[in-house]
């Protein structure tokens, strides 16, 4: 067999992972509406989706991917720049920009693609793309294909940041700031306010990927809304697969902030438009986002409910770390819940450094009291280790 090597790398680098306690799995998981979720011959309630508003299974959001199905096709057919630009993609970006206040907005085919094209699109050789320590692993790939100089700042750290550009802001040409409104793995959230006043001081431009803020956060409207003023950012990202619960992503900005994505961000141009029904999706996932504000404050009040209970700190997004530490205890733990009907993802090393691995619960609106009560008194005995790691994470 001339692929004898192939198969050799593979098993030698799947060994290694197991060795260290972190090989991974996919495991088919059926999700039955928001929250009821059935693995096997297991059904559990899940807490862990992004699906902060329900909104996967909301009759109104499917509705309107069935009707864009049957007018439109499955599929978009080519690229955006080709004839993939079906008229939804514009109402899309209009609600969108009207709901962040940006001149206009771009859509693209997922948060990881929008961040692998969006960095390379403003910076290259000779830039310097300053990066949170803790920033999801998306930007870290479009700061890469950038080739331009990266560093980081410590995490939600604005005086940190502010120190490495006074020392390094004038060897470089443009400068990016990329941080998260709401960091994923922590539920913490990003000192926009200061970030951006840094970020103007130093001419640099504020990108805030807001992927686990939007929807849920300042009305709906994201993580920078909880600030009043709420702060200017002249790049906001996000994401349509969270809250939004369908599929892809965005950038609000200025007009030719947008016209040069639509020209230059390479994750735009050379991939397939999104299927017409997902875009159907999101325009109706935003008008439930803009009109049911009920649902949009439950997911942080479900999380403030299990804080209460547990007695961990305010969450300060539907997303909420209980750090335990190594890796197989994280494991256990996730093990015991899962016998008391409750799916719990333990999220290990690369996700997250290692020593911190961790329980990482996200909140629904769709979650009842009665189950957020029932998860808290399934944690309060849980048997954790003794370790001198903190509580919660951040
Ligand atoms: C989930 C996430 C992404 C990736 O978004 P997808 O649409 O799932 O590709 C990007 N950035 C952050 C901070 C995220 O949490």
């Amino acid at each position: 067999m001339s692929n004898e090597s192939l198969d050799w790398f593979a098993h030698a680098k799947l060994d290694r992972l197991t060795a260290l306690g972190l090989r991974r799995s996919v495991i088919d998981t059926e999700r039955k509406d928001g929250v009821h979720i059935r693995r096997g011959e297991r059904d559990m309630v899940s807490f862990s989706c992004n699906d902060y508003l329900g909104l996967t299974h909301h009759p109104a959001v499917q509705a309107a991917a069935m009707d864009a199905v049957a007018a439109h096709g499955a599929g978009a057919g080519a690229s955006r720049l080709i004839t993939g630009n079906h008229d939804l993609y514009g109402i899309l970006e209009a609600r969108l920009a009207a709901l962040k206040g940006t001149e206009a907005a771009c859509v693209f085919g997922s948060g990881y693609m929008a961040n692998s094209g969006i960095l390379p699109a403003l910076a290259g050789p000779g830039d310097l793309i300053v990066i949170d320590a803790l920033g999801h692993a998306s930007m870290n790939m479009g700061a890469r294909a950038a080739r331009a100089e990266i560093k980081t700042f410590r995490h939600n750290d604005a005086e940190d940041l502010s120190a490495l550009l006074t020392e390094n802001r004038k060897t470089y040409g443009n400068c990016l700031v990329v941080t998260e409104g709401v960091f994923s793995m922590d539920g913490d959230r990003a000192p926009i306010d200061r970030l951006a006043a840094v970020a103007a001081d130093n001419d640099a431009w504020l990108m805030v990927d807001d992927a686990h803020g939007f929807g849920v956060l300042g009305g709906g409207r994201g993580t920078a809304w909880e600030f009043d003023p709420h702060p200017d950012v002249p790049l906001q990202m996000g994401t349509l697969s969270k809250a939004v619960g369908v599929y892809g992503a965005f950038l609000c900005a200025s007009a030719p902030v947008i016209e040069l994505m639509k020209n230059r961000a390479r994750s735009l141009v050379y991939t397939t438009a999104l299927p017409p029904a997902v875009i159907a999706s999101c325009i109706a996932a935003v008008d439930i986002i803009e009109t049911d504000s009920e649902r949009v404050v439950r997911p942080l009040q479900n999380a403030q409910a299990f804080c209460d209970a547990v007695g961990l700190p305010n969450p300060e997004s539907p997303i909420v770390p209980l750090v335990i530490g190594a890796e197989q205890a994280a494991l256990d733990a996730s093990a015991a819940l899962e016998d008391e009907g409750f799916l719990v993802t333990p999220i290990r090393p690369p996700t997250v450094p290692a020593g911190t691995s961790r329980l990482r619960f996200t909140f629904s609106a769709e979650h009842t009291p009665a189950q957020v009560v029932a998860l808290a008194d399934s944690v309060n005995g849980l048997s954790l280790p003794d370790n001198d790691m903190p509580v919660t994470g951040a």
